[in-house]
Order: C-alpha cells, then sequence, then structure tokens
C-alpha cells in the first residue's frame, strides 16, 4: 500500500542545513497499522508530511514514496490532489488548535467532501451526520463550534474529517498526545475499529511506545532522522535490540504496575539537533551500553530476528556470529544511505 524507500528531507534555513530524515525506509500492508515511534524532533512529522509532499519549499527531498505502487514525489499536482484525502488522509498534531475557529464543525468536514467528491449540500450533509455518528458524535453535533467541544470530541471531528472522502490509508500525527489518559483510549480504540472494519491501512505516530505496542502490528522506531528499528509491535516491544527502543520503552511507567512507577527509569538528555549530529551512531552520547567503537560505528539497519532489524552495532556483531555471513548484511535500501556518516 505505502512503500518509502531511502526517503531524506533536508530543510534549508539561514542557519544552514538540517537534515531531518536520513535514508528512511518502511512499508504499510492494507489492514495493517505501522507504529512510529520516537522523542520529539526525531522526524516523525517530517515523514508524515513528506508522504502527501506537504512539506514546504525549504525542503528538500530525495528518494521514493510509492503509494499503491504510484510514485507520490513524481506525480502531477491534479493527480496529487486526487490521491490527498481520498488515498491518504491524515490526522494532524494539534487537533486542539487545526479547527478553525469560526466555522460550525459540519461545515469543515464537509468541505472535502464537496470539493473532492462535488457532492451536493444535502449528500454532503448526510454523510457529515453520518461521519459524525461513526465516530460517537450526535449528528446534531455538525452545527457545533469547535470550542463548544472537548478535547476529545475535537479529536473526534478531526478523525470524521480524515475518513470524510472514504482514504484507503490513515496517517495519525500524535492523535492523542493532548488528550488525557482516558481520552486517549477511547480515541485509540475508536481508530482501531474503524481501521479494522473497514480494512484500511494505519500509520500512527508517537512518542508512546507502550500506547503504539498495544495498538499496532509493526513498530519502527526513529532515532535522529533514522529507522533505527523495526518489525513485529509485541516483539519490538517486549524485546527491544536497539538500546534507544529499551530506553524508550522503560520511560514510561507501565499503568497498573506499581513497581514501573516508584522506579522510573526515564532517558536521560535529549535528541541530537539534527544539524550537529554526533558522528557514528547518533545515540551513542547518550547510549547506556556504549562502547568507543559506537563512535565511529556505520549504523545501518542489521538483520535482529524474524520479520526485525536494528541498527545498533551490538545486534551487528550477534549476527555476524549466530550466521556467518549468509544473513550477515544490512537489511534493506537503507544500508547504502546509513553507511554515511552525519
Ligand atoms: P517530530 O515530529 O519527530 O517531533 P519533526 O519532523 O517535527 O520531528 O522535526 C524534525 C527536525 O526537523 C527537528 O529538528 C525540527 O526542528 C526540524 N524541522 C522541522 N520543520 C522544519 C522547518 N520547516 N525548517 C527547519 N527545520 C525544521
Ligand atoms: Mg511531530
Amino acid at each position: 500500500m505505502l512503500e518509502i524507500s531511502d526517503l531524506t528531507v533536508t530543510y534549508r534555513t539561514a542557519s544552514g542545513e538540517v537534515p531531518a530524515l536520513r535514508g528512511v525506509d518502511l512499508s504499510v500492508r492494507p489492514g495493517r497499522t505501522l507504529g512510529v515511534v520516537g522523542e520529539s524532533g526525531c522526524g516523525k512529522s517530517t515523514l508524515v508530511s513528506a508522504v502527501l509532499r506537504l512539506l514546504p519549499r525549504t525542503a528538500e527531498v530525495t528518494g521514493r514514496v510509492l503509494f499503491e505502487g504510484e510514485d507520490v514525489l513524481g506525480m502531477s499536482w491534479g493527480r496529487l490532489r486526487a490521491v490527498r484525502w481520498a488515498g491518504v488522509s491524515i490526522v494532524f498534531q494539534g487537533a486542539m488548535h487545526s479547527l478553525n475557529p469560526v466555522q460550525r464543525i459540519g461545515r469543515q468536514i464537509a468541505e472535502p467532501i464537496l470539493l473532492h467528491e462535488r457532492a451536493t449540500e444535502e449528500a454532503a450533509a448526510r454523510r457529515v451526520a453520518e461521519l459524525l455518528e461513526r465516530v460517537g458524535l450526535p449528528a446534531a453535533r455538525a452545527r457545533a463550534y469547535p470550542h463548544e467541544l472537548s478535547g476529545g470530541q475535537r479529536q473526534r471531528v478531526m478523525i470524521a474529517m480524515a475518513l470524510a472522502c472514504s482514504p484507503r490509508l490513515i496517517i495519525a500525527d500524535e492523535p492523542t498526545t493532548a488528550l488525557d489518559v482516558m481520552i486517549q483510549a477511547q480515541v485509540l480504540t475508536l481508530i482501531q475499529d474503524l481501521v479494522a472494519s473497514q480494512d484500511l491501512g494505519l500509520i500512527v505516530i508517537s512518542h508512546d511506545l507502550s500506547v503504539l505496542a498495544s495498538i499496532c502490528d509493526d513498530l519502527a522506531v526513529m532515532y535522529a532522522g533514522r529507522v533505527v528499528e523495526r518489525g513485529p509491535a509485541a516483539e519490538v516491544f517486549g524485546h527491544p535490540r536497539h538500546p534507544y527502543t529499551a530506553a524508550l520503552g522503560a520511560a514510561f511507567p507501565v499503568i497498573g504496575d506499581p513497581r514501573s512507577r516508584r522506579n522510573p527509569r526515564g532517558l536521560p538528555g535529549d535528541p541530537p539537533d539534527p544539524a550537529h549530529l554526533p558522528t557514528g551512531c547518533a545515540f551513542h552520547p547518550r547510549c547506556p551500553v556504549a562502547e568507543p567503537e559506537c563512535a565511529t560505528a556505520r549504523t545501518v539497519l542489521w538483520p535482529a530476528g524474524p520479520d526485525r532489524s536494528a541498527a545498533c552495532v551490538r545486534v551487528a556483531v550477534s549476527t555476524e556470529k549466530s550466521t556467518e555471513t549468509s544473513t550477515g548484511t544490512p537489511t534493506g535500501t537503507s544500508a547504502r544511505a546509513e553507511e554515511v556518516s552525519p
């Protein structure tokens, strides 16, 4: 459904180049949910925007994005307009501020339907009522203004909007970050049910590994503009192979588990500024198990089990030991890109 290969995005700014994505490979199959996780600044939103070519002009993009086999980066504007909303739709980060405060929400949900499907006003209004009910809001709420709704309700409106033109792939960028824990769970269950009932593809972005592990089939962990680990969600969460994934998993208390609440391990420090990346593995200055060679190591995604890979020299060493040479080669097309030291 979606295949991203060797995607790089570099922002050109007054103070120099910002390499926000550095050779990302990802794919999503229909009916599957991919979680993309990483701390703030790792390039998650840049990735989302690159998929539908929503980046500012200052961003230079290379690589390939195929949606249902079609090259998005080379598409004509007309074709791209058709793919946006109807092929792929995005629930943007910060839904609380994404709605127009002076327009009724029904109007805002109807807009893409009127523009993309050239529906009549009556047909669009019927569809808006249906969509609101599907996301658990009474149809009469169509007449409400955003300030009359709670945070969770506004997020539901954003999801209804994303579903408006029946897309095949939905990308939700931090859909629950601004919501409290109870509402978070409701919204995530809603997204999951919608996807399961319609065989849609779904990408959910979050900084919270445990939330993603509970709702996704597959996970990709990003650090400093690269995918550093990927594989089946339960495996990646339960048995992380990259120290960053392990640190990210330990950084959140497990709800209901008093042990983790009493001993929050956290993740000290901040991700690097992409304009000033460390040499070698970008995580090495914060890595609890770093060795001297990590400062110069090639960080390539190495095979780390069935359907899994991780960009850590420890994984490379264990792979080489266990398989001699047969599978001891980096996976994916990112190998070439990731050999380049920052
Ligand atoms: P995330 O969503 O994971 O928090 P982003 O994709 O928003 O990360 O940002 C990745 C990096 O790119 C950050 O260092 C951010 O400061 C930088 N960045 C994002 N947008 C721009 C922009 N328009 N111009 C310059 N740098 C940007
Ligand atoms: Mg973001």
